[in-house]
């Protein structure tokens, strides 16, 4: 099964579109395909939403789609497209995996700069190309920056903080940052 989708409206600075088919089942796979700092998932009405390329998406289960701002149809169709295409990713993620547990959800909730900050070397190296430890935490919730640009982790020194971060986080999420 793969999904498929039409526009269903656009306006003057937003648009709904919509999957083929519903998504209810895929929603809370998506939340391991964006940074973690943009992403909102509530279980009880069962949508998401979160922020690409600084356009707000919202997913509801019904299989619509809600993208503002749009600009006008083609930039809507390309968008609309890599939407698709990432909803299709989390389904075929969602087969081999299964869904999020009920720990990952909790420590989602958790993941903070400050928290991510707790794992990084803390030297302010500025090797990442930012001045600070934090301020690359607070690029890495929010992707713009994933982790594996912070080379210092990736040295016998450090290597045991990412190995804490995908214990305490899980894989998944390890990932959603970008871990090498
Ligand atoms: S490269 Fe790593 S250790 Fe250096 S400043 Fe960036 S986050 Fe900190």
């Amino acid at each position: 099964m793969s999904f498929k989708r039409d526009i269903h409206g656009i306006g003057n600075f937003e648009a709904v579109v919509k999957t083929d088919k519903p998504i209810r089942e895929v929603i809370p796979a998506l939340i391991f395909k964006f940074p973690p700092g943009v992403v909102n998932y509530s279980k009880s009405d069962g949508t998401l939403t979160t922020r690409v390329r600084r356009k707000l998406v919202a997913f509801y289960p019904s299989g619509e789609i809600a993208i503002s701002p749009v600009k006008g149809k083609s930039e809507l169709m390309e968008f609309s497209e890599r939407i698709l295409k990432i909803i299709n990713e989390a389904y075929e993620e969602l087969k081999r995996n299964g869904p999020p547990t009920e720990k990952e959800l909790k420590a989602l909730k958790k993941l903070s700069p400050l928290t991510l900050y707790k794992y990084l070397p803390k030297t302010n190296c500025r090797e990442c190309g930012e001045p600070t430890c934090f301020a690359f935490a607070t690029k890495v919730i929010t992707g713009e920056a994933k982790i594996s640009l912070c080379k210092p982790l990736n040295t016998d020194k450090y290597r045991v903080n990412i190995k804490k971060l995908k214990k305490d986080f899980g894989e998944r999420i390890a990932n959603s940052l970008g871990c090498f």
